[in-house]
């Protein structure tokens, strides 16, 4: 009977995190479990560049220092020189986690459960093989729960013609006119002739993917962008609520990514939270990291309150956006905001519908 030192649940952004950050110097024997073929996940994942995030610099793929939010008739521009916005794609993220000095096993199935027996854990798979293991890192996790906002979007990465995009520039979100749905446009320039252009909704419903193309090839239009060719596309759904499990009663088990707590709820943001979430964990004796305080959880729930029960098109996250420089801005993202920024924010919000939020 092999008892792995660590059976990693899911071989997401945070799986992967888990392998390199926690065990990539070891020469542990690890084994992953993945339901899904992982070879053919293909995205972006965005973040500011905080300090946290400063180790894994010589793998971004791109930085700007200057994005904007606005919609039809308004453009905020913001400009950071030192926390720049930056993406990293999952095939890199998945080559730079899986070189390590330690001995990973990828076992390609799901897992249906796992139960500690002594001081180890029996790990079942759906075809009702046995597995062994000292420590379980979990990172299954429901994206969806009824009458809950979802962030849900679909991209597709285009090729245009030559000077089409400013590549310095991204549009962090571009808010269009919808009757019952926050929608806004995602637009990160590659280069001047190559970007993703991507539709996304907070809504409850997860709409079809014609209702996207139907918005990303208007936004194109609109910018006289007709000739383009497609190369990928990318689609995903995001909690737009606290999706985490319980804290493990068991100091052996810990939860993951966003299984654990790691995702922002009003914005979806997760990546690069998940990397302090491992980092944290790293440094901890627990099983269980604080990765967003109180106060910016506090702060998300009143928000995603407002957004659930009023009607929004955008001019909100403007208003936000046109109070704040981009240093603010960004660490408001990155949950990284003072005192006075927080004020600022606050401040910027419709006061009434915030404050019946406050004391739901
Ligand atoms: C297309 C897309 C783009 C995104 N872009 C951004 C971005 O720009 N910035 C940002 O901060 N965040 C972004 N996010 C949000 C967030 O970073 C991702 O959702 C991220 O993948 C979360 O990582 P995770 O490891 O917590 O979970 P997951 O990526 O969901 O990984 C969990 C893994 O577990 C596997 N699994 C599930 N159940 C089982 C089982 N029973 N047995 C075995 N395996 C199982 C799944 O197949 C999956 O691979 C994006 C999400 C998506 C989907």
């Amino acid at each position: 009977m092999k008892i792995y030192k660590a059976a990693i649940i899911g071989l997401g952004p945070s799986g992967l995190a888990v392998n390199k950050i926690l065990y990539g110097e070891s020469f542990n024997e690890i084994i992953a479990f993945e339901s899904e073929d992982i070879n053919k996940r293909d995205n972006i994942f965005g973040f500011w560049l905080t300090d946290w995030m400063k180790p894994f610099e010589k793998i971004i793929e791109k930085k700007w220092y200057k994005w904007t939010i606005g919609n039809k008739i308004i453009d905020v521009t913001h400009t950071s020189l030192d926390k720049p916005y930056c993406v990293i794609s999952f095939k890199t993220w998945k080559k730079f986690c899986l070189e390590t000095k330690n001995k990973l096993e990828i076992i390609n199935k799901q897992v249906v459960k796992y139960y500690p027996e002594k001081n180890y854990f029996k790990i079942i798979t759906a075809d009702e093989k046995i597995y062994y293991a000292e420590n379980i890192y979990d990172s299954r996790s429901a994206k969806e729960k009824k009458g809950e906002l979802l962030q849900h979007f679909f991209g597709i990465n285009i090729s245009v013609l030559d000077n089409t995009f400013d590549e310095n520039k991204l549009t962090l979100m571009h808010f269009t006119e919808e009757n019952n749905v926050l929608h806004f446009m995602y637009i990160l320039p590659f280069s001047h002739n190559k970007a993703l252009v991507e539709s996304t909704v907070f809504s409850k419903d997860v709409f079809h993917s014609s209702w996207y193309r139907e918005k990303i090839n208007h936004y194109l239009k609109e910018n006289n962008i007709i000739k383009f060719k497609e190369q990928s596309s990318e689609k995903g759904v995001i909690p737009m609520f606290f999706a985490e499990e319980k804290k493990s009663v068991n100091s052996n088990i810990f939860n993951i990514g966003i299984r654990g707590g790691a995702c922002k709820p009003s914005t979806g943001y997760a990546f690069s939270f998940l990397i302090k979430q491992i980092q944290l964990l790293k440094n901890s004796k627990k099983n269980y990291v604080n990765i967003h305080n109180f106060l910016e959880r506090k702060m998300d729930k009143v928000f995603i309150n407002f957004l659930k029960n009023n009607r929004e098109d955008g001019r909100s996250f403007i208003n936000l956006a046109s109070n704040l420089n981009g240093n603010e801005f960004q660490s408001f993202m990155m949950g990284e905001s003072n005192l006075l920024t927080k004020l600022k924010i606050i401040n910027s919000m419709p006061k009434l519908p915030f404050i019946k939020q406050l004391f739901k």
